[in-house]
Protein backbone atom coordinates (compact mmCIF):
# COMPACT_ATOMS: atom_id res chain seq x y z
CA UNK A 1 0.00 0.00 0.00
CA UNK A 2 1.61 3.35 -0.97
CA UNK A 3 1.99 6.12 1.37
CA UNK A 4 -0.80 8.93 1.16
CA UNK A 5 -0.02 11.65 -1.47
CA UNK A 6 1.00 15.29 0.55
CA UNK A 7 -1.21 18.09 -0.77
CA UNK A 8 1.18 21.21 0.23
CA UNK A 9 -0.32 24.91 -0.25
CA UNK A 10 -0.39 28.66 1.08
CA UNK A 11 -4.38 28.21 -0.41
CA UNK A 12 -6.50 29.30 2.06
CA UNK A 13 -8.55 26.34 3.74
CA UNK A 14 -11.61 26.78 0.86
CA UNK A 15 -9.22 26.84 -1.98
CA UNK A 16 -7.36 24.23 -0.54
CA UNK A 17 -10.40 22.15 -0.43
CA UNK A 18 -11.22 22.37 -3.64
CA UNK A 19 -8.34 21.98 -5.55
CA UNK A 20 -8.17 18.84 -2.77
CA UNK A 21 -11.39 17.76 -4.34
CA UNK A 22 -10.43 18.27 -8.09
CA UNK A 23 -6.74 15.84 -7.54
CA UNK A 24 -8.78 13.07 -5.79
CA UNK A 25 -11.48 13.41 -8.63
CA UNK A 26 -8.57 12.78 -11.17
CA UNK A 27 -6.98 9.60 -9.42
CA UNK A 28 -9.53 8.16 -7.10
CA UNK A 29 -6.67 5.33 -6.58
CA UNK A 30 -4.61 7.42 -4.70
CA UNK A 31 -5.25 8.81 -0.52
CA UNK A 32 -4.53 12.64 -1.26
CA UNK A 33 -3.72 14.42 2.40
CA UNK A 34 -3.75 18.06 3.02
CA UNK A 35 -0.37 18.96 4.51
CA UNK A 36 -2.69 19.48 7.83
CA UNK A 37 -4.06 16.55 8.00
CA UNK A 38 -1.00 14.75 8.25
CA UNK A 39 0.12 12.52 11.05
CA UNK A 40 3.25 12.91 12.43
CA UNK A 41 3.55 8.83 11.03
CA UNK A 42 2.48 10.30 7.69
CA UNK A 43 4.71 12.63 7.52
CA UNK A 44 7.54 10.74 8.00
CA UNK A 45 6.26 8.03 5.63
CA UNK A 46 5.16 10.36 2.42
CA UNK A 47 7.32 10.27 -0.31
CA UNK A 48 5.50 12.31 -2.92
CA UNK A 49 3.63 15.87 -2.84
CA UNK A 50 1.81 17.87 -5.19
CA UNK A 51 2.76 21.52 -4.23
CA UNK A 52 0.68 24.62 -4.54
CA UNK A 53 3.74 27.37 -3.36
CA UNK A 54 4.25 25.46 -0.30
CA UNK A 55 5.47 27.00 2.92
CA UNK A 56 9.56 25.79 2.77
CA UNK A 57 8.74 24.89 6.36
CA UNK A 58 6.07 21.75 5.81
CA UNK A 59 8.10 21.05 2.55
CA UNK A 60 11.20 20.13 5.39
CA UNK A 61 9.11 18.62 7.66
CA UNK A 62 8.31 15.70 4.81
CA UNK A 63 12.16 14.59 4.73
CA UNK A 64 11.16 11.28 2.71
CA UNK A 65 9.78 13.19 -0.23
CA UNK A 66 11.55 11.68 -3.44
CA UNK A 67 9.68 14.22 -5.67
CA UNK A 68 7.47 16.86 -5.68
CA UNK A 69 4.77 18.62 -8.78
CA UNK A 70 3.64 22.17 -8.73
CA UNK A 71 0.36 22.73 -9.87
CA UNK A 72 1.90 25.82 -11.17
CA UNK A 73 3.67 25.95 -14.84
CA UNK A 74 5.78 28.61 -13.02
CA UNK A 75 7.98 27.76 -10.86
CA UNK A 76 10.25 30.60 -9.85
CA UNK A 77 9.23 31.15 -6.04
CA UNK A 78 9.38 27.59 -5.06
CA UNK A 79 13.05 27.63 -7.19
CA UNK A 80 13.86 30.40 -4.42
CA UNK A 81 12.59 29.30 -1.37
CA UNK A 82 13.40 25.76 -1.49
CA UNK A 83 16.81 26.30 -3.14
CA UNK A 84 19.44 23.41 -3.07
CA UNK A 85 17.74 21.61 -0.37
CA UNK A 86 14.29 21.03 -2.82
CA UNK A 87 13.66 17.52 -3.58
CA UNK A 88 13.25 17.60 -7.93
CA UNK A 89 10.63 19.30 -9.16
CA UNK A 90 8.18 18.86 -11.71
CA UNK A 91 6.74 21.42 -12.66
CA UNK A 92 3.29 21.69 -14.64
CA UNK A 93 3.22 21.46 -18.69
CA UNK A 94 -0.46 21.75 -19.60
CA UNK A 95 -1.38 21.99 -23.65
CA UNK A 96 -4.60 23.92 -22.31
CA UNK A 97 -2.85 27.02 -20.44
CA UNK A 98 0.12 27.14 -23.58
CA UNK A 99 -3.70 27.77 -25.63
CA UNK A 100 -4.79 29.81 -22.69
CA UNK A 101 -1.70 32.26 -23.00
CA UNK A 102 -1.53 32.00 -26.75
CA UNK A 103 -4.64 33.49 -26.81
CA UNK A 104 -4.07 36.13 -24.55
CA UNK A 105 -1.08 37.22 -25.97
CA UNK A 106 -2.97 37.26 -29.40
CA UNK A 107 -5.61 39.04 -27.71
CA UNK A 108 -3.57 42.03 -25.94
CA UNK A 109 -1.17 42.39 -29.77
CA UNK A 110 -4.35 43.30 -31.46
CA UNK A 111 -5.43 45.33 -28.53
CA UNK A 112 -1.87 47.53 -29.17
CA UNK A 113 -2.24 46.70 -33.41
CA UNK A 114 -5.44 47.92 -33.33
CA UNK A 115 -4.61 51.20 -31.10
CA UNK A 116 -7.07 50.61 -28.69
CA UNK A 117 -5.13 52.34 -25.52
CA UNK A 118 -5.12 55.51 -27.80
CA UNK A 119 -8.85 55.41 -28.85
CA UNK A 120 -9.44 54.81 -25.12
CA UNK A 121 -7.78 58.38 -24.38
CA UNK A 122 -9.58 59.90 -27.64
CA UNK A 123 -12.80 59.04 -26.36
CA UNK A 124 -12.29 60.34 -23.12
CA UNK A 125 -11.59 63.73 -25.16
CA UNK A 126 -14.60 63.08 -27.61
CA UNK A 127 -11.99 63.20 -30.03
CA UNK A 128 -13.46 61.67 -33.26
CA UNK A 129 -9.85 60.41 -34.82
CA UNK A 130 -9.12 58.01 -37.28
CA UNK A 131 -5.43 56.47 -36.82
CA UNK A 132 -3.45 54.58 -39.49
CA UNK A 133 -4.39 50.68 -39.72
CA UNK A 134 -1.57 48.59 -39.58
CA UNK A 135 -1.87 45.57 -41.36
CA UNK A 136 -0.49 42.22 -38.62
CA UNK A 137 2.18 41.65 -41.76
CA UNK A 138 4.04 44.93 -41.18
CA UNK A 139 4.89 44.26 -37.94
CA UNK A 140 7.28 42.55 -36.12
CA UNK A 141 6.13 40.90 -32.58
CA UNK A 142 8.68 39.69 -30.49
CA UNK A 143 8.96 36.99 -28.52
CA UNK A 144 11.09 36.80 -25.68
CA UNK A 145 11.44 33.04 -24.24
CA UNK A 146 10.05 29.97 -26.74
CA UNK A 147 9.03 27.20 -24.13
CA UNK A 148 5.69 25.55 -23.63
CA UNK A 149 4.21 28.91 -23.82
CA UNK A 150 6.36 30.75 -26.38
CA UNK A 151 6.40 28.59 -28.89
CA UNK A 152 2.13 28.14 -28.55
CA UNK A 153 1.68 31.95 -28.84
CA UNK A 154 4.59 32.68 -31.82
CA UNK A 155 2.34 29.73 -33.42
CA UNK A 156 -0.77 31.60 -32.95
CA UNK A 157 0.64 34.84 -33.83
CA UNK A 158 2.00 33.65 -36.95
CA UNK A 159 -1.63 32.05 -37.87
CA UNK A 160 -2.80 36.08 -37.66
CA UNK A 161 -0.24 37.29 -40.65
CA UNK A 162 1.95 38.90 -37.97
CA UNK A 163 5.92 38.38 -38.17
CA UNK A 164 6.92 36.91 -35.61
CA UNK A 165 10.36 35.95 -34.05
CA UNK A 166 11.86 34.91 -30.87
CA UNK A 167 14.76 34.42 -28.59
CA UNK A 168 15.57 31.16 -25.97
CA UNK A 169 18.88 30.40 -24.39
CA UNK A 170 18.96 27.14 -27.18
CA UNK A 171 18.41 26.98 -30.51
CA UNK A 172 14.88 26.07 -32.25
CA UNK A 173 13.43 25.83 -34.93
CA UNK A 174 9.59 26.78 -35.38
CA UNK A 175 7.78 26.71 -39.15
CA UNK A 176 7.68 30.61 -39.91
CA UNK A 177 8.93 32.04 -37.00
CA UNK A 178 12.82 34.05 -36.70
CA UNK A 179 14.43 32.13 -34.04
CA UNK A 180 17.75 33.64 -32.05
CA UNK A 181 19.69 33.05 -29.57
CA UNK A 182 22.26 34.59 -27.25
CA UNK A 183 23.08 38.51 -27.23
CA UNK A 184 23.02 39.16 -30.58
CA UNK A 185 20.01 37.52 -31.02
CA UNK A 186 18.72 40.01 -28.33
CA UNK A 187 19.92 42.70 -29.71
CA UNK A 188 18.52 41.85 -33.37
CA UNK A 189 15.41 40.73 -31.77
CA UNK A 190 14.65 44.27 -29.90
CA UNK A 191 15.61 46.04 -33.05
CA UNK A 192 13.40 44.46 -34.68
CA UNK A 193 10.12 44.43 -32.62
CA UNK A 194 6.46 46.53 -32.71
CA UNK A 195 5.61 44.66 -29.90
CA UNK A 196 7.71 42.64 -27.82
CA UNK A 197 6.01 39.64 -25.47
CA UNK A 198 8.12 38.66 -22.32
CA UNK A 199 7.96 35.04 -21.69
CA UNK A 200 10.88 33.69 -20.41
CA UNK A 201 10.93 32.64 -16.43
CA UNK A 202 12.78 34.76 -13.70
CA UNK A 203 15.97 33.74 -12.76
CA UNK A 204 19.37 35.07 -12.26
CA UNK A 205 19.98 35.61 -15.98
CA UNK A 206 16.42 37.49 -16.77
CA UNK A 207 16.32 39.14 -13.54
CA UNK A 208 16.52 43.00 -14.71
CA UNK A 209 16.65 42.01 -18.75
CA UNK A 210 14.58 44.87 -20.19
CA UNK A 211 15.88 48.16 -18.75
CA UNK A 212 16.86 51.29 -19.95
CA UNK A 213 19.74 49.96 -22.28
CA UNK A 214 17.80 47.54 -23.55
CA UNK A 215 14.83 49.64 -23.78
CA UNK A 216 16.84 52.48 -26.28
CA UNK A 217 17.83 50.04 -28.38
CA UNK A 218 14.06 49.20 -29.41
CA UNK A 219 12.11 51.21 -31.96
CA UNK A 220 11.01 54.58 -31.19
CA UNK A 221 7.35 53.19 -29.70
CA UNK A 222 7.84 50.05 -29.56
CA UNK A 223 4.85 48.23 -27.04
CA UNK A 224 5.51 45.96 -24.93
CA UNK A 225 3.81 42.80 -23.07
CA UNK A 226 5.11 41.22 -19.91
CA UNK A 227 3.24 37.93 -18.93
CA UNK A 228 6.08 36.07 -17.26
CA UNK A 229 7.66 37.91 -14.09
CA UNK A 230 7.68 41.08 -12.96
CA UNK A 231 11.11 41.48 -12.29
CA UNK A 232 12.35 40.42 -15.66
CA UNK A 233 11.33 43.97 -15.88
CA UNK A 234 13.43 47.11 -14.58
CA UNK A 235 10.28 48.97 -13.47
CA UNK A 236 11.61 52.58 -13.25
CA UNK A 237 13.01 52.11 -16.36
CA UNK A 238 10.05 51.43 -17.97
CA UNK A 239 8.80 54.13 -16.95
CA UNK A 240 10.98 56.18 -17.69
CA UNK A 241 11.16 54.92 -21.12
CA UNK A 242 6.99 55.63 -21.50
CA UNK A 243 7.69 59.04 -19.95
CA UNK A 244 10.05 59.74 -22.89
CA UNK A 245 7.98 57.83 -25.56
CA UNK A 246 10.90 55.12 -26.38
CA UNK A 247 7.78 52.77 -25.40
CA UNK A 248 4.41 53.87 -26.53
CA UNK A 249 2.59 51.39 -24.03
CA UNK A 250 3.08 48.57 -22.24
CA UNK A 251 0.52 45.77 -20.91
CA UNK A 252 1.61 44.65 -17.08
CA UNK A 253 -0.17 41.60 -15.97
CA UNK A 254 2.82 40.54 -13.87
CA UNK A 255 4.35 42.67 -10.56
CA UNK A 256 7.20 42.23 -8.49
CA UNK A 257 4.75 42.32 -5.86
CA UNK A 258 1.60 41.54 -6.15
CA UNK A 259 -1.16 42.42 -5.82
CA UNK A 260 0.48 44.96 -6.81
CA UNK A 261 0.62 48.10 -4.08
CA UNK A 262 -2.27 50.80 -4.31
CA UNK A 263 0.27 53.41 -4.31
CA UNK A 264 1.88 51.89 -7.32
CA UNK A 265 2.67 54.77 -10.65
CA UNK A 266 1.18 51.68 -13.07
CA UNK A 267 -2.08 51.82 -11.70
CA UNK A 268 -2.83 55.41 -12.95
CA UNK A 269 0.16 55.70 -15.58
CA UNK A 270 -2.11 56.45 -19.38
CA UNK A 271 0.52 54.19 -20.95
CA UNK A 272 -0.24 51.30 -18.68
CA UNK A 273 -2.67 49.27 -18.78
CA UNK A 274 -2.62 46.85 -15.66
CA UNK A 275 -3.70 42.95 -15.48
CA UNK A 276 -4.19 41.16 -12.20
CA UNK A 277 -1.85 38.26 -13.55
CA UNK A 278 -4.88 36.55 -15.74
CA UNK A 279 -3.38 36.28 -18.36
CA UNK A 280 -2.82 32.45 -18.25
CA UNK A 281 -4.84 30.99 -15.55
CA UNK A 282 -4.63 27.34 -14.24
CA UNK A 283 -7.36 25.13 -14.93
CA UNK A 284 -8.18 22.90 -12.91
CA UNK A 285 -9.75 20.17 -14.20
CA UNK A 286 -6.72 20.00 -16.95
CA UNK A 287 -4.25 20.37 -14.32
CA UNK A 288 -5.47 17.72 -12.37
CA UNK A 289 -5.55 15.25 -14.78
CA UNK A 290 -2.37 15.85 -16.14
CA UNK A 291 -0.78 15.94 -12.69
CA UNK A 292 -2.43 12.43 -12.02
CA UNK A 293 -0.74 11.13 -15.28
CA UNK A 294 2.38 11.89 -14.17
CA UNK A 295 1.78 10.07 -10.56
CA UNK A 296 0.02 6.79 -12.56
CA UNK A 297 3.56 6.67 -14.89
CA UNK A 298 5.65 7.23 -11.82
CA UNK A 299 4.15 4.82 -10.43
CA UNK A 300 4.15 1.90 -12.72
CA UNK A 301 7.63 2.69 -14.27
CA UNK A 302 9.39 4.61 -11.40
CA UNK A 303 9.98 7.29 -14.40
CA UNK A 304 9.85 11.35 -13.69
CA UNK A 305 8.42 13.74 -16.43
CA UNK A 306 11.05 16.02 -16.99
CA UNK A 307 12.53 18.05 -13.87
CA UNK A 308 13.57 21.36 -13.23
CA UNK A 309 17.34 22.21 -13.62
CA UNK A 310 17.93 24.14 -9.83
CA UNK A 311 21.28 25.37 -11.87
CA UNK A 312 19.68 26.78 -14.66
CA UNK A 313 16.52 27.99 -12.65
CA UNK A 314 14.18 26.98 -14.48
P1 LIG B 1 9.56 27.16 -20.37
O1 LIG B 1 8.86 26.12 -21.17
O2 LIG B 1 10.57 26.74 -19.37
O3 LIG B 1 10.24 28.17 -21.42
C1 LIG B 1 11.09 29.21 -21.04
C2 LIG B 1 11.71 29.80 -22.29
O4 LIG B 1 12.56 30.89 -21.90
C3 LIG B 1 12.58 28.79 -23.03
O5 LIG B 1 12.49 28.98 -24.41
C4 LIG B 1 13.99 29.15 -22.54
O6 LIG B 1 15.03 28.79 -23.45
C5 LIG B 1 13.87 30.65 -22.43
N1 LIG B 1 14.88 31.19 -21.54
C6 LIG B 1 15.06 30.97 -20.21
N2 LIG B 1 16.14 31.62 -19.76
C7 LIG B 1 16.68 32.26 -20.83
C8 LIG B 1 17.81 33.08 -21.00
N3 LIG B 1 18.62 33.37 -19.98
N4 LIG B 1 18.07 33.55 -22.24
C9 LIG B 1 17.26 33.25 -23.28
N5 LIG B 1 16.16 32.48 -23.19
C10 LIG B 1 15.88 31.99 -21.96
O7 LIG B 1 8.50 28.07 -19.61
P2 LIG B 1 6.98 28.39 -20.02
O8 LIG B 1 6.08 27.28 -19.60
O9 LIG B 1 6.95 28.81 -21.45
O10 LIG B 1 6.66 29.62 -19.06
C11 LIG B 1 7.42 30.83 -19.13
C12 LIG B 1 7.08 31.72 -17.96
O11 LIG B 1 5.75 32.23 -18.09
C13 LIG B 1 7.04 31.04 -16.59
O12 LIG B 1 8.33 30.85 -16.05
C14 LIG B 1 6.23 32.03 -15.78
O13 LIG B 1 7.10 33.04 -15.31
C15 LIG B 1 5.31 32.67 -16.81
N6 LIG B 1 3.89 32.32 -16.62
C16 LIG B 1 3.01 33.33 -16.46
C17 LIG B 1 1.66 33.07 -16.30
C18 LIG B 1 0.66 34.20 -16.15
O14 LIG B 1 -0.52 33.96 -15.94
N7 LIG B 1 1.08 35.45 -16.28
C19 LIG B 1 1.19 31.74 -16.32
C20 LIG B 1 2.13 30.73 -16.49
C21 LIG B 1 3.48 31.01 -16.64
P3 LIG B 1 15.30 27.24 -23.79
O15 LIG B 1 14.11 26.81 -24.63
O16 LIG B 1 16.54 27.26 -24.60
O17 LIG B 1 15.38 26.51 -22.48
Amino acid sequence: MPSPIAFVSRMNAQTEAVWKQALCAAMPEEEILCFSELSAEQKRAVDFAIVANPDPADIAALPGLSWIHSLWAGVERLVLELGDKAPPIVRLKDPELSRVMAEAVLAWTYYLQRDMPAYRENQQKALWQELDYRHPSEMTIGLLGLGALGTAAAERLRHAGFNVAGWSRSAKAIDGVETLTGDDGLQGLLEKSDILVCLVPLTDATRGLLNTDRFATMKKGAALINFARGAVIVADDLIAALQSGQISHAVLDVFEQEPLPVDSTFWQHPKVTVLPHISAPTSRESSARIVAGNIRTWRKTGALPETIDMERGY
